[in-house]
């Protein structure tokens, strides 16, 4: 695959950030950075839009792998790991069905790691055997070729690399900025494998709209409350939150890899630098948006794409 030369020419530049994000962790473990508390301070909560329709979600746990607490929240004081999950989500709407996050290709380690740079595959790989998309999508007896888009959360390989098991005919909706961070640069970002877009219809949508709960941007997707975008820029530039009104009445918001463990919001706590130092865009507008998430009112159900308990609370309700 094409990419597999852009990752063996990263190997370098790749191994210098890696060993500068473990050189700043340990001090971090021990002194994690503090919560911003006058940002926290100044934050309010704007009304969400009404809600005229409601979605079925469907959750498709793909494969999972496991992270040391302490580096997933920086500083919590323990030994132990955090079981951690990849996983779709079916989203059915009135008008449409898509997947958010079409995550994982049932051979991923052999059709999409090796397009990531040394020592990175290493580091993010996920236990094997994974479920891939068409067959946890055969095991629900939904046709691939009846999805209406994709929609990641961002464009990490983790998230979109089940798109290879799809019809090249089912687009995929995303921020332009997201596209164009991923896309533009003459080598793909740290986490990107460009591989898995290819050929694929890729449609830029805007957040356009007013700010919703805590977040400053949003986009009302089907223009009636139930599917509801918002601004998780930090960890990517485009990185949405997909904020769902279910068929059940709970407000579920997926947030993607905004954290990566329910921790992070509870405490506002960073990732540490190994690994967030190499995998969040941009640091301090990945910080601002954990304060946003923490800011949130009660009732909004914030699952977190890596979240193992999380992710499987929601596949069993
Ligand atoms: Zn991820």
């Amino acid at each position: 695959m094409a990419d597999s030369t852009d990752g063996r020419t990263r190997t370098l530049p790749t191994l210098l950030s890696c060993c500068a994000a473990l050189a700043a962790t340990p001090a971090r473990l021990l002194r994690p950075r503090r919560a911003d508390t006058g940002f926290l301070a100044g934050l309010e909560s704007a009304p969400l839009p009404p809600v005229r329709a409601s979605v079925g979600l469907t959750v498709l746990v793909q494969g999972r792998m496991s992270a040391p607490t302490t580096v997933v929240a920086e500083g919590v004081r323990s030994l132990g790991h955090l079981p951690m999950a990849m996983a779709a989500y079916i989203v059915e709407h009135p008008s449409a069905r898509f997947v958010v996050d079409p995550a994982l290709c049932a051979q991923v380690h052999r059709r999409v790691l090796p397009g990531l740079p040394f020592p990175l595959p290493l580091l993010v790989a996920p236990d094997k055997p994974v479920l891939g998309l068409a067959d946890a999508l055969a095991a629900r007896d939904i046709d691939p070729a009846a999805l209406d888009f994709v929609l990641p959360t961002h464009l990490h390989w983790d998230h979109i690399s089940g798109v290879l098991e799809l019809p090249e005919a089912v687009p995929m909706r995303l921020p332009s900025a997201e596209l164009s961070w991923a896309l533009d640069g003459p080598h793909a970002p740290a986490g990107v494998v460009r591989g898995p877009l290819a050929g694929r219809s890729l449609d830029p949508l805007e957040l356009d709209g007013p700010p919703v709960l805590t977040f400053a941007r949003s986009r009302d997707l089907f223009g009636d409350g139930s599917v509801l975008l918002v601004d998780l820029a930090g960890h990517t530039p485009g990185s949405i939150g997909v904020l769902l009104a279910t068929r059940d009445g709970r407000r579920v918001l997926l947030a993607g890899d905004s954290v990566w463990n329910r921790l992070q919001i509870e405490l506002i706590r960073e990732k540490a630098p190994m690994p967030g130092q190499l995998f969040d865009a941009d640091r301090d507008k990945a910080f601002e948006t954990i304060h946003r998430l923490h800011a949130l009112p009660d009732g909004i159900e914030v699952v977190a794409a890596h979240d193992y308990d999380a992710v499987a609370a929601l596949a069993a309700h």
